[in-house]
């Protein structure tokens, strides 16, 4: 599933694309109830994993890629890189055309009431990319679930939007915390501490000007651990290890040197 730094991208370059042209024509591979053709967009944004594309008549372009999906950029006349049966909508104006393939979640909203009573955006989380980003409101989700594993809590996009799976690894590794590691184990100023390395990491990757909407061309450091099992570790030389954490059940790799096991672990995520 793409991270929130790719997401955030990708509606960057969306948006510097699109933003004030007319819709031309919007075409897509189920009736979405109705059509924004004549209409300008306002602009393309990414809440968490979320992308939505707003037009001057209110309506909202909501997408979620999860594992499949992807969006791109082509100038009119230009060859496709994915096949025209994954495309699920596409909005083409003068100078380009935004397809997005594959994604699991397409569906135009109404209007911006629609979007802040849609049940999975108003319950998300502060984006940890947001300007406006608040640690202290974080910390407070975090320990909602005093039990759970702080692994397992970093990817509840309620309690923060954004953070995948990469970032949680990569986050907890530099931090030398297991992620098994029940929150209450951890004082306010660990967790602090994490979820703004974290946000420095994330923006560290948006900052690169070549990034593309393609998703796979964030700048990424070379990983600790992540997707790493059974390699050495960077920083000391064991062997990365992983766990089945979360809801749902993903790979959380660490090093059993820099991040050794709590003696109580959590069970739950
Ligand atoms: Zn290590």
């Amino acid at each position: 599933m793409p991270e929130g730094d790719t997401l955030f991208v990708t509606a960057r370059v969306l948006n510097r694309a699109l933003a004030g042209k007319r819709v031309a024509a919007f075409k897509t591979s189920r009736d979405l109830g109705a059509d924004p053709t004549g209409a300008t967009i306002v602009g393309a944004e990414a809440r968490g994993k979320h992308l939505l594309i707003t037009f001057d008549d209110g309506r909202v372009l909501h997408t979620h890629l999860r594992m499949t999906g992807s969006w791109h950029l082509y100038r009119p006349g230009e060859a496709w890189r994915r096949p025209f049966s994954q495309a699920r909508v596409a909005i083409e104006t003068e100078s380009w055309i935004a397809v997005c393939f594959a994604a699991p979640i397409v569906e135009l909203l109404a209007s911006s009431a629609a979007l802040a009573a849609h049940p999975a955006l108003a319950r998300l989380g502060p984006d940890i990319l947001a300007k406006d980003f608040d640690i202290a409101s974080v910390v407070v989700g975090l320990r909602a679930a005093p039990g759970a594993s702080i692994g397992g809590r970093l990817l509840v996009q309620q309690v923060v939007a954004g953070i995948g799976n990469i970032w949680r690894c990569e986050t907890l590794w530099r931090v030398g915390i297991h992620p098994m590691t029940r929150v209450d184990a951890l004082s306010d100023v660990a967790l602090s501490g994490m979820i703004g390395l974290a946000r420095k990491l994330m923006l560290r990757a948006v900052a690169d000007p070549s990034a593309s909407p393609s998703g796979s061309s964030v700048a990424r450091p070379a990983f600790g651990v992540h997707d790493r099992s059974g390699l050495p570790c960077p920083r000391c030389g064991d062997r990365v290890g992983s766990c089945r954490i979360g809801d749902p059940i993903r790979h959380a790799y660490f090093c059993p040197t820099c991040q050794p096991v709590p003696s109580v672990t959590s069970t739950g995520s």
